[in-house]
């Protein structure tokens, strides 16, 4: 078990204190592909904000003898140092790092970089975040006089100088509110992190994400939960834990659920998939010849092409099957984009070739809708033979969420949850890139060429094969839908 509280362990605490009690006593794993991407735009960005203070000093590049904390304490003491980047301290069992420390007489200005726009609506969470760095550097002696974010700008663009990706907002006065705050339970929560005994658990919203619900937590030992009841409003979640129940055969019949939610109960208690008789009238709904269409994007917090804001998502590669009759062949056609530049022009056109004027558009859930919308409100002399495939599309999502359920769901309808459950004979098992994080990952990688050489045809070849299977898939649960 670690010995120190780190800031990730405090805002854990915040949402449940079993959970960060759990995460303090969990082996590290090391991240994922994307997860080390993400990290790696994070460090980037933090790089770049630096530049923003030409006379800062890195306290783990400064000194290699001493740790970051006693570099720190070094650092602080030489007033001929102005600014401080990554300054760590420590107070108690209380562990953060400042990004940038800026003297200000005898105090200090705290600012902490983020990836987030300026208006995000997480605002609460990175005044949280900001908060617990105080928290800690007030207790280990320092005075804050100001802290702010250092937030990304929705009006920066590639090609725009750096001093414009930025922009500092001042949350001094939040952040003394949430510092006084964090002090008044401070020691309570770090007495029941260091506890022997697991604080005691609670049915909370955090519960549906939280790794440790099925094998250590609540969920543990457990058939079926009521997180399986698809879309529970928070006020009856609030109602069944102030109750203590968490079994979802001990649901009481006065909830008020709604038909879908009734059905994955009914389900799940039963142990058989339950099929609504108005399944074969919606699938009539669907025109022939079929085009079942599938999207992956790029999206990094820094733009890939020029004249880009951060994180904006560019289409790159679409995969389609198409097929006459729910007995012939399925033909395929597919593109993907040149990853050195922006392409979404040659894939609107491309696209509306290849699904032509005839027959329903096959997606699941609405990410192919917003895309081709985007793309119709981007380019003004496409828009009309966009608009029409819009027109044409049809989810399979709500189709099966209305009329399908079978206790594996969970309580979800995304298909990557539907998939092994009505097609168990399709795998991703073998492919490299096998779920679309990792192909958003790649693209960049080639985008910003860190992938290169031979290596590229190879990342083109895999992520052409994993969007065919993503279409392949919806072939297979058309034809399961129609069995059914
Ligand atoms: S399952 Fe819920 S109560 Fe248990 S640790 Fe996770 S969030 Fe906390």
């Amino acid at each position: 078990m670690r010995d120190t509280i780190t800031k990730s362990d405090w805002l854990n605490a915040e949402q449940c204190l079993s959970m960060a009690w759990f995460g303090l006593r969990a082996a590290p794993e090391a991240p994922r592909e994307s997860e080390r991407f993400r990290m790696e735009q994070g460090q980037e960005v933090g790089a770049l904000a630096r530049a923003l203070y030409p006379d800062g000093t890195l306290a783990s590049k400064r000194d290699g003898k001493n740790d970051a904390a006693e570099t720190t304490r070094n650092l602080v003491a030489d007033t001929a140092i102005e600014t401080i980047f990554e300054a760590a301290f420590r107070a108690g069992p209380f562990a953060a790092k400042a990004d940038i420390l800026k003297r200000q007489g005898r105090a200090w200005h705290v600012l902490e970089v983020k990836s987030s726009f300026s208006n995000t609506s997480k605002i609460k969470e990175l005044v949280d975040d900001l908060a617990y760095t105080v928290f800690v550097i007030r207790r280990a002696g320092q005075e804050i006089a100001q802290a702010s974010l250092v937030l990304l700008s929705r009006t920066f663009r590639r090609g725009d100088g750096t001093n414009l990706l930025f922009e500092i907002i001042d949350k001094t006065t939040e952040v003394n509110t949430r510092v006084a705050e964090f002090e008044g339970t401070a020691d309570s929560v770090a007495r029941a992190l260091f506890d022997d005994t697991q604080p005691t658990p609670k049915l909370v919203s955090a519960c549906r994400n939280c790794a440790f619900f099925d094998d250590a937590c609540l969920g543990s030992g457990l058939a079926h939960t009521v997180l399986e009841i698809p879309g529970l409003h928070h006020t009856k979640l609030k109602r069944l834990s102030a109750a203590g129940i968490v079994d979802l055969s001990l649901t009481p019949d006065d909830l008020n659920l709604n038909e879908g939610q009734k059905r994955a109960k009914s389900a799940a208690l039963s142990g058989n998939m339950v099929v609504e008789a108005g399944l074969a009238a919606a699938l009539k709904s669907i025109v022939w010849p079929c085009h079942y269409l599938d999207f992956e994007t790029v999206a990094a917090v820094l733009p890939v092409y020029d004249g880009h804001s951060c994180h904006r998502q560019v289409l790159t590669q679409f995969s389609i099957h198409h097929r006459e009759s729910i007995d012939a062949e399925v033909t395929h056609s597919d593109y993907l984009a040149d990853a050195t530049k922006d392409c979404e022009k040659e894939l609107a056109e491309a696209l509306i070739e290849a699904l032509g004027h005839r027959g329903s558009i096959i997606v699941y859930s609405t990410f192919e809708k917003t895309r081709i919308k985007a793309l119709r409100d981007e380019l003004p002399d496409l828009a009309g033979p966009l608009q029409a495939l819009i027109d044409r599309l049809v989810d399979f999502e709500p189709i099966v969420a209305d009329h399908v359920y079978h206790p594996d769901f969970k309580g979800k309808s995304s298909i990557k949850k539907v998939l092994p459950v009505l097609v168990p004979g399709l795998s991703y098992a073998g492919l490299d890139i096998a779920d679309g994080d990792m192909a958003i990952t790649r693209f960049a990688r080639m985008a910003r060429g860190e992938i290169s050489g031979d290596a590229v045809a190879v990342t083109r070849q895999q992520l052409l094969d994993y969007c065919k299977m993503d279409t392949l898939a919806m072939v297979r649960l058309h034809e399961t839908l129609c069995r059914l």
